[in-house]
């Protein structure tokens, strides 16, 4: 079994990002970083691995809790004035500037954490070329991103993938997810380049990795955050990229026992963290794959019993005692959905109108990788300039009174507020 269906034609883009663009055009698997990186039309293949809406995204990792106001929606129809689909950041630079422009806001995004491609492909690297910093990592890149997107309290619901786009009987559209309806005036659409989801081992005839579905969030985990449920455990890593390396230092000191499995020698990791990890306790085992995982029922339901991993070599066989696996296999992007919504779409992107980020569609906006327009460039930068565009003229379609343009911010109160 593969550790995650690698293919020897796909090309390996891990230091040119712009081919992801030439793939998301063209529906193509390319590999990134750590990550396989799949654009599909199937959207049970991008169906998100963390299901839980959580409306207070403050994690264990640092992000700033000061100053944020997080708005718990009254009820699971409440409308909002901007919903922004998807939580990069584009997604979060659109929620601080719909909050400035006190619109009540909404952001949704299928993976279980914020941040977008930055943080689920490269949080450990450098970007030079983000104004205002000289050089800055990925996380900390998002993490300042966080700490200014959530800062007017928009309502937060990670773990959703957004599957339909219709109206209702007053005009108001709704957003149908994996998890329930949204009702919006006004739609940001920052999806990049489609939605997220974790990779899952793949089927095989010693394993359908179906079953293991249950055990997410006991003894299957695709992020970690609460580093408690890792003490004392005997932990099976598998992935041979950045978080991989992150996660196997991070728990090391609070695991029984560290095994981090990767299916050849070469790592997609920033070398220090692969020096740390392969000089550490962790028992590092490079050409090994997982061939079974065997379950057992305890009072509190099924857990994993073991797991049994083979040399892609040799074929030989270990069976070890394990209690968590947590899998480092990479992101699929799903776009699917989208393209059933209704809006005009071109080169694997919703066309907008460049001056306003207006689709076809009345009050519904795209920014950042997803958007297309002539001589769109996918950065980081430029969406931010998007997102702020698409939320300013979002307001002035709500209030056709207020003007889209915003004022400079410098000349509001501390709070941002006029
Ligand atoms: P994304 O970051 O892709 O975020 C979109 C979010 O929307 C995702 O979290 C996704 O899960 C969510 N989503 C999508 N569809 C749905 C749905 N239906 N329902 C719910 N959620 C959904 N750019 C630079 O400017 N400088 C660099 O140095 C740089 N380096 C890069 C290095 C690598 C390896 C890669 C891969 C990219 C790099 N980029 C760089 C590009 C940059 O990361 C992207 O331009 C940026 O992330 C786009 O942000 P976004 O918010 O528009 O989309």
């Amino acid at each position: 079994m593969s550790e995650n269906n690698h293919n020897p034609n796909e090309t390996d883009i891990s230091e040119n990002p712009e081919l992801i663009e030439a793939a998301a055009a063209a529906d193509e698997m390319v590999e990134i970083s750590d990550a396989e990186f799949q654009l599909t039309d199937n959207p049970a293949e991008g169906e998100p691995a963390q299901s839980e809406t959580i409306v207070e995204p403050i994690d264990e990792d640092g992000v700033p809790k000061e100053g944020m106001h997080i708005h718990h929606a009254e009820s699971a129809d409440e409308l909002f004035d901007c919903t922004i689909i998807g939580g990069g950041p584009t997604g979060l630079y659109g929620a601080f500037y719909a909050g400035m422009r006190e619109m009540s806001v909404k952001i949704i995004d299928s993976l279980g954490e914020l941040g977008g491609q930055v943080s689920a492909l490269y949080p450990e690297k450098y970007i030079y070329d983000v104004a205002g910093f000289a050089q800055v990592k990925g996380k900390e890149l998002i993490a300042s991103c966080i700490e200014q997107g959530l800062q007017f309290g928009p309502t937060v619901c990670l773990g959703e993938k957004v599957e339909t786009l219709d109206k209702d009987a007053e005009g108001n559209y709704v957003l149908t997810t994996n998890k329930g309806k949204h009702r919006t005036k006004t739609i940001i659409i920052a999806a990049g380049v489609g939605a997220f989801a974790p990779r899952k081992l793949p089927k095989s005839p010693e394993l359908n990795p179906d079953l293991l579905d249950d055990l997410e969030g006991s003894s299957v985990f695709y992020f970690v955050k609460d580093l408690d449920t890792f003490k004392d455990k005997n932990l099976l890593i598998v992935g041979g990229g950045d978080s991989a390396m992150d996660w196997a230092m991070g728990l090391e000191p609070l695991a029984k026992n560290i095994t981090l499995i990767h299916r050849r020698d070469k790592w997609r990791a920033h070398e220090d963290s692969v020096r740390k990890v392969l000089n550490s306790s962790v028992d590092v085992r490079v050409f090994h794959e997982v061939k079974n995982v065997e379950l057992a029922d305890t009072n509190s339901g099924s857990a994993i019993q073991n797991v049994t991993i083979y040399d892609n070599k040799t074929k030989e066989e270990t069976k070890l005692d394990i209690d968590i696996l947590i899998m480092c296999l990479g992101f699929i992007a799903n776009i699917g959905p989208i393209k059933e919504w209704g809006l005009e779409i071109a080169e694997g992107g919703i066309s907008v109108d460049s001056g306003t980020m207006q689709t076809n569609l009345p009050g519904i906006y795209a920014a950042g990788d997803i958007a297309r327009f002539k001589g769109k460039l996918n950065l980081i930068a430029t969406g931010f300039g998007e997102a702020a565009t698409g939320a300013n003229y979002a307001k002035n379609y709500i209030d056709p009174t207020s003007k889209a343009f915003p004022g400079h911010s410098s000349e509001k109160d501390e709070a941002g507020h006029k």
